[in-house]
């Protein structure tokens, strides 16, 4: 299952990938309402976009009053009905991330979607900081840097 995997070293907080979200979902640049946000940190030069991860165990699913929040089998994405989704935001408030939106003109919640799986982001991220990768393949690369951290620590 590929997930929307964040590099956040290679993140330089141009917020491009906030502003294709809002004209992929909404018509228009308005990055409040993109599915994906950067959280800063000005002073230490520190970036990191946070998205929906697509729990497992969701717990925005598990408070839905109406079981509106179900999951997508094809691309393993959590979705929202909005035919079923009352507005009451029990679900924003549970997600641990804090990044489901809610949608005021519409009185509806907004999450990232994948883009139906072919994220704007990833293709408009010019530091390769968003990537759509396999699930295994991301762990199998973390897992390879931080043994080269140890290797050249050991080595020192
Ligand atoms: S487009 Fe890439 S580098 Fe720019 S803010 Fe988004 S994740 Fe960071």
């Amino acid at each position: 299952m590929k997930i929307l995997a964040v590099d956040e070293k290679r993140c330089t907080g141009c917020r491009l990938c906030e502003l294709v979200c809002s004209v992929r979902h909404e018509g228009a640049a308005d990055p409040a309402r993109a599915r994906i946000q950067i959280v800063k940190w000005e002073e230490e030069g520190v970036y990191l976009p946070m998205a929906c991860r697509q729990c497992e165990d969701a717990p925005c699913a598990a408070v839905c009053p109406v079981n509106a929040i179900g999951r997508d089998p094809e691309l393993g994405r959590v979705t929202t009905d909005h035919d079923l989704c009352i507005g009451c935001r029990a679900c924003v408030s549970a997600c641990p991330f804090g990044v489901l939106g809610f949608h005021e003109d519409r009185g509806k919640t907004f999450r990232c979607d994948l883009c139906h799986g072919d994220p704007t982001c990833v293709k408009f991220c010019e530091t390769r900081a968003l990537r759509y990768e396999e699930g295994d393949r991301v762990v199998a690369g973390r897992r390879r840097a931080a043994a080269a951290r140890f290797r050249q620590a050991v080595a020192e």
